[in-house]
């Protein structure tokens, strides 16, 4: 159960953080790379709007230098003025379809087969035309008359080089009708589509999308943890919280030390239950009485048994002797089940000496049933002992019948021997009882040393309070087993 859910946590957080990153880095990147098309798209239109006025400038200088395709004017054509990277070729084409061009391999292409798959307006007297050449490629190509001479150049817009960034950050663009390119905008009616790398804009931005994903995931976890948290402490019912305190081991045993008042000798210790949560501990009486109401304190009971099992086992040479007396209510010792668990607890014979301690604040319902159980783990060794004895059902026949092995005087009596109370006389009589009855008595809750002189000298030997020594917890109580020092 435990496992289960720890487990869903996990899952759930190991999902969640690959979800939220995956999402995060690829909306980054689909931000970044739609402002980065959009940026380009205008640089883009920009550069080639200034390209096409720059190539018509070239042309209108050129005309009116050249006139005859000779030497001089090859050379000129192929002056570094006239030719730049998105300028491939510069010349004119004459009436009989040769070609004045620095490069007339070129032109021959152009000649042959100019194949036009696009023509666009571009001013009165300039076309644009996208042509494809003899090798499959297509290419734009400027043409513009001026007198006799159709003047012409080649222009290269299919890589835009973006100065403010390396050369990673190169994209190529497609003018014309090629299948599965998206359109980005048009020139005329010419499509003009941008193809870019993916991988390109991935390096690009990846630190940012890698920042943003990681920002993204700090988030979720902070957001799932105060879920978590806030679930647990608010929303969680107390029954539930109890329960998962129980199987978290939150419920740890306390133990007071009972003490021989007459040798100083530990003989008894009552366990107690503490529920530590963090830095803090909680008392049994705010949480006692919901884990009886819901039946937890079945489960609590079985846990304290068995924690105090491990102590004593580990630790053998110094709780050997201490009889452990656990807090057992009326209800519990008539549920079946639990009588079972604790009867499986002590075959063949309970693992540390044991003792339960049932109140006497409540009533047994079936006090025939409940002999026959106390009955059965007496057998195996178990001790009873009557505990608050004085303040509820107990009388003497109820003590006799159930078989308790001891009585607990309850600490409201042992409060009335240093004050001038009336009831001093009530502790004397339950006193006269346990000696009449031959029962060993416990007096609870001595705090001073004149209780435990008057105590001694009515015949009652055994004290628990803090005049000896207070609830500890395990590391303490073992330390204390080991010293000699009784009294706190
Ligand atoms: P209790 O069975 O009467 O236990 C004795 C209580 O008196 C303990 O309180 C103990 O710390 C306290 N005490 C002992 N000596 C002195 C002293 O000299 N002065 C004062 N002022 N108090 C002293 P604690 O541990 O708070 O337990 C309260 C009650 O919670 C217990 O009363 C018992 O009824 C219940 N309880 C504790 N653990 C369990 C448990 O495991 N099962 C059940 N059913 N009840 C438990
Ligand atoms: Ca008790
Ligand atoms: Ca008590």
């Amino acid at each position: 159960m435990i496992s289960g859910i720890s487990k869903r946590k996990v899952l759930l957080t190991l999902g969640g953080v690959i979800v939220i990153g995956v999402t995060s880095f690829e909306v980054t990147l689909y931000t970044y790379s739609t402002l980065f098309k959009q940026n380009f798209q205008s640089a883009f239109h920009k550069g080639f709007q200034q390209q096409l006025n720059d190539t018509s400038q070239r042309i209108i200088t050129l005309s009116s230098d050249l006139s005859v395709c000779d030497k001089d004017a090859i050379v000129r054509l192929r002056d570094e003025e006239f030719f730049d990277l998105n300028s491939r070729l510069i010349g004119w084409l004459e009436d009989n379809r040769q070609a004045c061009t620095s490069r007339p391999g070129y032109s021959h292409v152009i000649i042959e087969k100019p194949n036009i798959l696009n023509r666009y307006i571009y001013e009165e007297d300039i076309e644009l035309d996208v042509i494809s050449l003899l090798d499959g490629r297509s290419q734009l190509m400027l043409t513009k008359k001026i007198g006799d001479k159709r003047w012409f150049s080649l222009l290269e817009p299919w890589t835009l080089y973006f100065s403010a960034h390396d050369c990673q950050n190169c994209a190529s663009v497609s003018i014309g009708k090629q299948p599965g390119h998206p359109v980005g905008f048009y020139l005329g009616d010419i499509p003009v589509s941008f193809k870019f790398n993916i991988k390109t804009i991935h390096n690009f931005y990846a630190k940012h999308a890698f920042i943003l994903s990681v920002v993204s995931i700090c988030f979720y976890i902070f957001v799932l943890s105060y879920i978590v948290i806030w679930r647990k402490n608010q929303h969680q019912s107390p029954q539930n919280r109890l329960k998962l305190a129980i199987h978290n081991h939150e419920i740890v045993p306390h133990f007071q030390l009972i003490v021989d008042s007459r040798d100083n000798k530990r003989q008894h210790c009552e366990v107690l239950a503490r529920w530590t949560h963090g830095q803090g501990i909680m008392m049994p009486n705010v949480f006692i009485p919901l884990a009886e109401s819901t039946g937890y304190i079945d489960l609590i009971t079985v846990s304290l048994l068995n924690q105090t099992r491990i102590m004593v086992k580990e630790n053998n040479t110094i709780c050997q002797e201490i009889i452990f007396s656990f807090n057992l209510t009326p209800s519990q010792l008539e549920r079946p089940e639990f009588v079972q668990e604790l009867l499986d607890f002590c075959h063949p014979s309970p693992p540390f000496k044991l003792a339960f301690e049932i109140t006497e604040r409540e009533p047994f319902q079936d006090p025939k049933k409940a002999r026959l159980v106390m009955q059965k783990l007496s057998q195996l060794g178990v001790l009873f002992e009557l505990d608050d004895a004085g303040t509820g059902y107990g009388s003497f026949s109820y003590i006799q019948e159930l078989g308790f092995d001891i009585l607990k005087i309850d600490k409201m009596f042992v409060d009335t021997i240093m004050s001038n109370n009336i009831k001093i006389n009530v502790l004397d009589g339950i006193i006269e009882f346990g000696h009449t009855a031959n029962i060993t008595m416990i007096a609870e809750g001595v705090e001073y040393e004149e209780q435990a002189d008057y105590l001694r000298k009515k015949g009652v030997f055994l004290h628990q309070g803090y005049y000896y020594s207070k609830p500890l917890n395990q590391k303490a109580f073992l330390n204390k087993l080991s010293t000699t020092e009784l009294v706190n």
